[in-house]
């Protein structure tokens, strides 16, 4: 056994602190980004927010909502092949939506078999596990960069240095990072395991950068300011789910209760969500995701106005006209300390 007594952060232990600035208004602010990638030269330049694979967010609806704002949509991996066919045969903009995959056999078929009917229409994949720590993960990321070669692969998850090292020299270009955070994700409780968000995104993003690789923040932003932490710590890319879930475009039963109209959101890992496509939880596994129900919250619009509303401020706030200069423009200031420091216990 071993601790750490490393003090490790999420959004909410920090505040971003104000700097001098010669930008007058927030619409002097380009909140866009160009990337190249570790291991193709397909492009990217959008605004790097993604919402996520969950079949309550990543919706072919919310893909094109998305798409008209220069925003990402992770889809969800449970639409029939002919349906990623049509979809991205007619997609304009390659970088809009992510494909996403886990590394079963029937992932793999499925992805090969919509390439092969698409013409390699898809450019962006996420490959997608619950532990990106295992051998069999790396070991098909090494397969997917090795059959195509020209796909940005966004993998994950980790949460440390040594992982995404790992991960970018077996063949992703951007990897994903949170365990635990998510808004519906239940780990830590159930496994004890996690890393606070805010350190992870740091301690990755800097063993990425090192590497020329980029990395996706995954999980646990619950305001715009919280994206702004996530870029200010070095993010290169945010995905969300629960920030984006409950709208017209988002899937989730609606529930009628008391004259309000809600919609149902859950975890990947829940319950839910194990009923619904692997005919329910395996007797040697528990859920790791839990179901709530979220006030209905009409179209996807108002809130990407909201969030990109609040990350052009607080670009404005420390003074960076791009959103590239964020992380090198942000201070943080802690604003909450472990029950240890406050009473002096070693
Ligand atoms: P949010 O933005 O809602 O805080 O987090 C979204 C992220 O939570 C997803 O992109 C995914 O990584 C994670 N997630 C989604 N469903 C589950 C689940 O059932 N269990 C766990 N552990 N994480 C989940």
């Amino acid at each position: 056994m071993h601790i750490e007594n490393t003090v490790r952060l999420d959004f909410k232990d920090v505040l971003i602190r104000p700097k001098r600035s010669t930008l007058t208004s927030r619409s002097e602010v380009d909140i866009t980004r160009s990337f190249k990638f570790l291991h193709t030269s397909t492009p990217y330049h959008a605004i790097p927010i993604i919402a996520a694979n969950m079949d309550t967010t990543g919706t072919f609806a919310m893909a094109r909502a998305l798409a008209e704002h220069g925003l990402s949509t992770a889809l969800h991996k449970h639409y029939s092949v002919e349906e990623y066919v049509d979809f991205f045969s007619k997609l304009e903009t390659k970088s809009s939506a992510f494909y996403s995959l886990g590394i079963g056999d029937g992932d793999w078929e499925k992805f090969r078999e919509v390439m092969r009917l698409s013409g390699n229409a898809v450019s962006f994949v996420c490959i997608d596990v619950a532990n990106g720590y295992t051998e069999a993960f790396v070991s098909f990321v090494k397969k997917v960069r090795d059959t195509f070669p020209d796909l940005v692969i966004m993998a994950g998850n980790v949460v440390t240095g040594d992982m995404t090292e790992e991960l970018l020299l077996s063949g992703a270009d951007i990897v994903k990072v949170g365990i635990g955070p998510g808004s519906v994700c239940t780990t830590r409780k159930m496994t004890g395991v996690g890393y606070p968000q805010l350190s992870a995104i740091i301690e990755c993003a800097d063993a990425a950068h090192g590497l020329g690789g980029r990395i996706c923040a995954d999980g646990g932003c619950t305001v715009p300011g919280d994206i702004a932490k996530a870029f200010g710590g070095g993010a290169d890319f945010v995905m969300l789910g629960g920030m984006f879930a409950g709208h017209d475009e988002a899937g989730g039963e609606r529930v009628e209760l008391d004259g309000k109209v809600y919609r149902r959101f859950y975890g990947m890992s829940s319950k839910d969500a194990m009923d619904k496509y692997s005919g329910g939880v395996a007797k040697y596994r528990a859920a790791e995701g839990k179901s709530v129900l979220l006030p209905e919250r009409g179209p996807v619009e108002n809130t990407v106005q909201d969030i990109l509303g609040g990350v052009r401020s607080a670009c404005t706030y420390v003074g960076a006209r791009r959103l590239k200069e964020l992380t090198m423009r942000t201070t943080f200031v802690r604003v909450s300390m472990q029950i240890n420091e406050v009473f002096g216990k070693s």
